[in-house]
């Protein structure tokens, strides 16, 4: 492509993009495609001709947009927001356009050195160790492509360590509660992990640590190596908040790995009001966060952090000869392909750059709190409605409640809420196999009016 029409078709684009965020909010929330429709629309051989691009952009809105579930959704409120900007989309855009692997500092200082920094901020921001910034501490942080990659990482650091300790790989064992995420079982099972245990929660669904002591002296007692324990700050199911402190005294006592599973909730850390809920973070040696679910910045970016930086490099470095670079070797410059699995990485932190710096901390935090504001708003109104009961704490934008006829009920609620395609919900189970609702509140565009909406429509289909 002629880099003139490069700018034609970038400028289309761009009002492409800013007229479908400024609309979306009128389309139904939901795909609107059966399956095989959006394959169906497309041609079904790679052309062998050029088609013109016109062609190819005429297929957005005719093939592709049918068939978007559509997250930037003013009233998305199902999962967990994956929420966006205008500042991170443009982050996204530069990073495209300069198109570096960033996986030695020599292949592209700025790559590492901005990440470096925001990293360093977000430390700062979250009220972290400052051991963590990599400037001056032990610590240090990279980007991940998900949650679930930073936690296999941690997983295989953990191995490691206790493999060089000299432990048996098929006696080593793994604890998360029964709440932790899917992503914690998987990253187990690829680090080579044969016994994962599940440990029960307390009535607000968060690990009890006296039952993960049991667990581990029992585990001991059996010959086995208890290696890494996960606590969730802010889970999935409820957004429970496993105690950080308790959890790192048992961790502590049996040299176990503690990384902390903040992906969702560790953005709600910007507000100092809100950290008493990641007490003893500085005990840990691990901990994650996703910028791409609650920060503004779109999809990829998760935040990981590790308390020694040492452990995480010696088991993940390897170094070919084609990688061996002059500035590389010097302890001054970072080299990241040694803090993750890939090699080839993305210039992610421009995004994330461009979010913090044109929002500022008060800006996130603001619209932190106005979420927050309006998840406990509609709680109230749940609580104080005889149709519906609670199922759980409000401490973040997540709210869990159920209708009080039962299962059935409540399911039949959530189907009639989606079926208006106005907003969307997803329901889930409780330990005890109770169904309920979540209604996530995170989005971007998400305002009063979106989830005075909602209780309308909750209020006139509860029956
Ligand atoms: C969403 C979520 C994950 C998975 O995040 P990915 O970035 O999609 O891997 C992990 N843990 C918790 C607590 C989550 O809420």
């Amino acid at each position: 492509m002629p880099l003139d029409d490069f700018r034609r078709y970038g400028h289309q684009l761009v009002d492409w993009v800013a007229d479908y965020l400024a609309t979306v909010e009128r389309r139904p929330v939901l795909a609107t495609v059966a399956p095989g429709d959006v394959r169906a629309g497309l041609p079904a051989r790679a052309p062998d001709r050029p088609e013109s691009f016109e062609a190819v952009l005429a297929d957005l809105d005719r093939v592709i947009l049918p068939g978007i579930t559509h997250w930037q959704h003013p009233g998305w409120f199902a999962y967990f927001p994956a929420n966006s900007s205008p500042e991170s989309i443009l982050g996204e855009l530069v990073s495209a356009g300069l198109g570096v692997q960033g996986m030695l500092w020599s292949t592209s200082p700025a790559a590492t050195e901005v990440e470096n920094l925001v990293l360093d901020w977000l430390v700062d921001l979250l009220g972290l160790p400052s051991s963590w910034r990599i400037d001056t501490g032990p610590g240090g942080g990279v980007l991940q492509m998900s949650a679930s990659d930073s936690t296999h990482t941690a997983m295989v650091v953990a191995r490691e360590r206790a493999v060089r300790a000299g432990a048996e790989i098929g006696r080593l064992v793994v604890y998360s509660s029964s709440q932790a995420h899917s992503s914690v079982e998987k990253g187990a099972r690829v680090a080579g992990f044969g016994h994962v245990r599940a440990i029960a929660v307390d009535e607000v669904h968060a690990m009890d640590p006296l039952v993960l002591a049991h667990a581990v002296q029992r585990d001991r007692d059996d010959g086995l190596v208890p290696c890494a324990v996960v606590s969730t700050m802010g889970t999935t199911g409820t957004t429970a908040v496993d105690p950080v402190r308790s959890v790192a005294g048992v961790a502590q006592a049996h040299g176990i790995w503690h990384h902390v599973d903040a992906a969702y909730a560790g953005t709600a850390m910007i507000c100092p009001e809100l950290r008493h809920l990641q007490d003893g973070v500085e005990l840990v040696d691990s901990y994650a966060f996703n910028p791409h679910k609650w920060m503004f910045t779109n999809f990829d970016c998760s935040a990981f952090w590790v308390a020694d930086r040492r452990e995480l490099i010696s088991t993940l470095s390897v170094l070919p000869p084609y990688l061996r670079e002059a500035a590389s070797q010097s302890d001054v410059a970072v080299d990241y392909r040694d803090w993750h699995v890939p090699l080839g990485r993305r210039f992610r932190s421009l995004k994330l750059m461009f979010v913090l710096r044109s929002y500022g901390a008060e800006g996130i935090r603001h619209h932190v709190r106005e979420h927050i504001r309006l998840a406990r708003g509609l709680s109230e109104r749940l609580a104080g409605d005889p149709r519906f009961a609670l199922v759980a704490p409000v401490p973040f934008g997540l709210v869990c409640f159920r209708h009080v006829d039962g299962d059935d009920a409540t399911r039949a609620l959530v189907a009639a809420v989606n079926a208006t395609g106005r907003v969307h919900l997803t329901a889930s189970e409780l330990p005890d196999g109770t169904t309920f609702v979540r209604v996530s509140v995170g989005q971007t565009g998400t305002v009063q009016r979106h989830v005075d909406a909602l209780w309308a429509l909750l209020d006139s289909l509860a029956g």
